[in-house]
């Protein structure tokens, strides 16, 4: 369903002490927010997961999500963990296809595929990032590899599937780079992402998707891109990591 939404992908910083802190001081923050429906998420590395979602000091709006899974059920797959060793621990969404994953660990649409097609059967949520390089938005092609993105990974889903995707939009150049998209260049890929979604499916299952920005996304500047009719909120990387702005972002949606 369709819902505005704040993430914070804490990547892999922090130990247990600092999750733990963190989202104590977060919990503090908002805790006088009435988030009406609206949801916040953190998604720790896998190794605190547990850790910082049975913490006694966490304000149950926050929901606790994991970064990635591994697309097999189990099996020999040294330092890996699988989609039911999250969900026995609580966990109810995962993020698929950061761009660091794609750049680092070399994961493909297929792969990708995959994993989400794992996920989904083990009644996971997924985050589904995605996005253009640098380069490609220079040579106008940021909406053909968006496109091709999604439907490699995901146009084989059906439209019950689609009820546990919520998609990220994450323009590369943007991530970690201080360098947001501007407001209108999100409203336009997120119109342009519903549109394509419209095309293949139907228009009102556009209409149910949540469509995060994601990208360098501050305090300063949230709130005028989730004020975008077809920005649903964002993924948050370096201020998911100070309570006060993580807070800041989350007022502003
Ligand atoms: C991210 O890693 O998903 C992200 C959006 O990072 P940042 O906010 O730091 O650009």
């Amino acid at each position: 369903m369709r819902t505005k939404i704040v993430a914070g992908n804490w990547k892999m910083n922090l130990n247990r002490d600092q999750s733990l802190q963190l989202v104590t001081d977060i919990s503090a923050e908002i805790q006088n927010y009435n988030l009406n429906g609206k949801r916040v998420m953190v998604f720790p590395p896998f190794i605190n997961v547990g850790y910082v979602m049975d913490s006694g000091n966490r304000n149950y709006q926050i929901e606790v999500g994991a970064q990635n899974l591994h697309q097999a059920e189990s099996g020999a797959y040294t330092g890996e963990i699988s989609a039911s060793m999250l969900t026995n621990i609580g966990v109810n969404t995962v993020i698929l296809g950061h761009s660091e994953r794609r750049e680092y660990f070399h994961e493909t649409d297929e792969l990708l595929k995959e994993k989400v097609d794992t996920a989904l059967k083990n009644g996971l949520e997924v985050v589904f990032c995605f996005g253009e390089k640098l380069d490609e938005r220079h040579s106008g092609n940021h909406f053909t590899v968006v496109e091709t993105q999604l439907k490699k990974a995901l146009f084989h889903l059906s439209s019950a599937n689609w009820e546990k995707i919520i998609l990220a939009y994450e323009p590369v150049w943007a991530i970690g780079t201080g360098m947001t998209a501007t407001p209108d260049q999100a409203q336009e890929m997120h119109a342009f992402i519903r549109k394509i979604i419209a095309n293949h499916y139907s228009e009102n299952m556009a209409n149910k998707v949540s469509i995060l920005y994601g990208g360098s996304v501050k305090p300063d500047n949230a709130a005028e891109i989730f004020g975008k009719p077809d920005v649903d909120g964002g993924l948050i990387g370096g201020a998911s990591l100070k309570s006060a702005d993580f807070a800041a972002i989350i007022k502003a949606m």
